[in-house]
């Protein structure tokens, strides 16, 4: 039933023009993962490879998530990935306003189907869709935001591990935060 409703979403996704990235993108990237996850990690938009490919997290930051996840025990497979824009921005540049309230509808109906225990925002782009331009990455990452009903915890993007490989280690600490969280009590 889930992952009919997320199918759905991705093909209309891919036949989406309702901001202009529809019109510079090769291809849409809806999301991709399971559709029971108990994880969901949100992400700013595609990037090249990406885009050439249609699936998320897939370049070299994607790459880097991929181990930081496996170092922590955590499986992609068990998680769901998709960003705030589901098409590329040219030159990697952040989206706009108009583009990030158009695209929105989308990441809410995922959200809403999935209905993951928590919500790991990766970068300034996604913390501030959920929470607002007052709120910083460097700031709040690690800890735990409420929002209407929903769980967050923000931490670095990959791609800024990629500029700064200190952020690798404080990445691998919130990722561990983060499955210890919906590992199962024992009492
Ligand atoms: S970024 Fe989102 S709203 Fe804009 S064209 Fe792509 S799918 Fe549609």
């Amino acid at each position: 039933m889930e992952e009919t409703l997320l199918a759905s979403i991705a093909e209309e996704v891919v036949s989406c023009h309702k901001c202009k990235l529809g019109a510079s993108r090769t291809k849409a990237v809806a999301g991709d993962g399971s559709a029971h996850a108990r994880i969901c990690f949100v992400g700013e938009g595609p990037g090249r490879e990406e885009d050439l490919s249609g699936i998320p997290f897939v370049g070299q930051a994607g790459r880097l998530l991929d181990r930081m996840l496996i170092a922590e025990g955590l499986s992609r497979k068990d998680c769901y990935i998709c960003n705030i824009v589901k098409c590329r921005p040219p030159n990697n540049r952040v989206p706009d306003p108009a583009e990030v309230a158009a695209c929105s509808l989308y990441l809410y109906a995922q959200l809403a189907i999935i209905k993951p225990d928590i919500i790991c925002l990766l970068g300034n782009t996604a913390l501030r869709f959920f929470f607002g331009e007052q709120y910083s990455i460097g700031q709040v990452r690690g800890t735990i935001l409420v929002k209407d009903e929903l769980r967050f915890m923000p931490t670095y993007h990959p791609a800024a591990a990629l500029r700064n490989p200190q952020y690798v280690q404080v990445i691998e600490s919130d990722l561990r935060k983060l499955a210890a969280l919906i590992q199962p009590t024992t009492d």
